[in-house]
């Protein structure tokens, strides 16, 4: 159920499956990084994507807003197809935000102009509106005293919060996070995490990298592990975390917990 008015007009007019993956390879020329894909995420989900270092995770990821493109298979988001045709990468961009490990936030822009720029630019909103937009989702990432300074200004904590404001700028109906708080001081994941568990809770389609366990407890309604580039497991987190079902999940699993 979602509380903020904007995520919840933004997911209620989207179609009821976010992101459909049939049969998807990919290959870096002759590593086979990605094998025979199949993952359906309906509207409202929240995915946890664990497994060991070059696994594929991020290559997954990326797939679903094309930085990387896929070889072979179907990759579906929002009812939009990604082939080369650049008018559906497009699209498909405008609809997917995305929050990596480093922040990427424009050092010499305010944290204000960090969040207005591609609404106006990209999405063509007037100044006014995409200052009052940015303004809200400053509040909900509990930042908005912070708006006319600098990212350099900021903690990292704060500064990975701005670029997940910055994302829901965009009105985006699926979020998709890259181990977001992996490049942070132990003190700092926690605001992060708050964060993103606060977006679950306003009803956002979210795929997660993340190694939070916590986290996948808390939110997540499926975590995926994935090993050599493929989906080996898959599970509601309870089941997943109490009864792996293979080996390497087992040993992943007794690696981090
Ligand atoms: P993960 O996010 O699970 O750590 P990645 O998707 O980043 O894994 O990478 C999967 C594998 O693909 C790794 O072996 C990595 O070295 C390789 N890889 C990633 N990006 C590239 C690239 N641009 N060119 C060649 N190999 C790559
Ligand atoms: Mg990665």
């Amino acid at each position: 159920m979602s509380t903020d008015p904007i995520i919840a007009q933004t997911e209620a007019t989207a179609p009821k499956i976010a992101v459909e993956l049939v049969g998807v390879n990919k290959w870096y020329g002759d590593f086979h990084v990605l094998r025979d894909v199949n993952l359906t995420v309906e509207r409202g989900e929240r995915l946890v994507i664990c497994g060991p270092s070059g696994s594929g995770k991020s290559t997954l990821i990326r797939c679903i807003n094309r930085l990387e493109e896929h070889q072979k298979g179907r990759i579906v988001v929002d009812g939009i197809e990604l082939t080369d045709d650049l008018k559906h990468i497009d699209q498909v961009r405008r609809e997917v935000g995305m929050c990596f490990q480093h922040f990427n936030l424009f050092p010499h822009l305010t944290i204000l102009e960090n969040c207005t720029l591609a609404p106006m630019w990209v999405r063509k909103m007037p100044k006014k509106e995409a200052e009052d937009l940015a303004m809200h989702f400053l509040e909900k990432v509990k930042i908005p005293h912070q708006a006319h300074k600098y990212p350099g200004q900021l903690s990292g904590g704060q500064q990975q919060r701005v670029a997940i404001a910055r994302a829901l700028c965009m009105r985006p109906r699926i979020m998709l996070f890259d181990e977001p708080t992996s490049a942070l001081d132990p003190e700092m994941v926690k605001e992060v995490l708050d964060t993103m568990v606060s977006l679950a809770h306003d009803g956002m389609t979210m795929l997660c990298v993340t190694h939070e366990m916590g986290f996948a407890r808390q939110v997540a309604n499926r975590v995926i592990f994935m090993d050599a580039g493929q989906i080996i497991e898959m599970n509601e987190p309870n089941a997943f975390f109490s009864n792996p079902q293979h080996e390497r999940t087992k040993l992943f699993l007794s690696q981090i917990l």
